[in-house]
């Protein structure tokens, strides 16, 4: 599967703290990420993951490029819902264009613990 990472600056700690919880599942999939979030993510898992710009530099916007023309599987983006993003435009359009293309998309953590949790039996399953 091809995996997107996004996190807003609150949630940063949040998404590391789920790469490394899920690193063995996370290493099994296709991984990409907007810049901050997957440099900060590969620092702490050593997962391997290509990296867009930064998410207000058009990260966003790259990540949402591919969706449209469906190389995204899944999508976690934790989102800051208590912080205004000067780039709100690009996050609104990213998470329409996965409804659009019926993309799993998980908003915050809980949520994409429980699709972790699927990845990973998933996994279990196919062993
Ligand atoms: P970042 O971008 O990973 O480069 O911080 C995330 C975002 O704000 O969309």
């Amino acid at each position: 599967m091809k995996i997107a990472l996004i996190a807003h600056d609150k949630k940063k700690n949040e998404i590391i703290e789920l790469a490394k919880t899920y690193k063995d599942v996370l290493s099994q999939h296709e991984l990409c990420a907007t810049g901050t979030t997957g440099t900060l993510i590969m620092g702490e898992t050593g997962l391997s993951i290509h990296r867009f710009k930064s998410g207000p530099l058009g990260g966003d916007q790259q990540i949402g490029a591919l969706l449209a023309d469906g190389e995204i599987d899944l999508v976690i983006f934790l989102r800051d819902p208590l912080t205004a993003q000067p780039h709100e435009p690009d996050v609104s359009a990213l998470l329409r264009l996965c409804d659009v293309q019926r993309i799993p998309l998980a908003t915050n953590v809980n949520s994409a613990t429980v699709m972790l949790e699927a990845l990973k039996a998933h996994i279990a399953f196919e062993e």
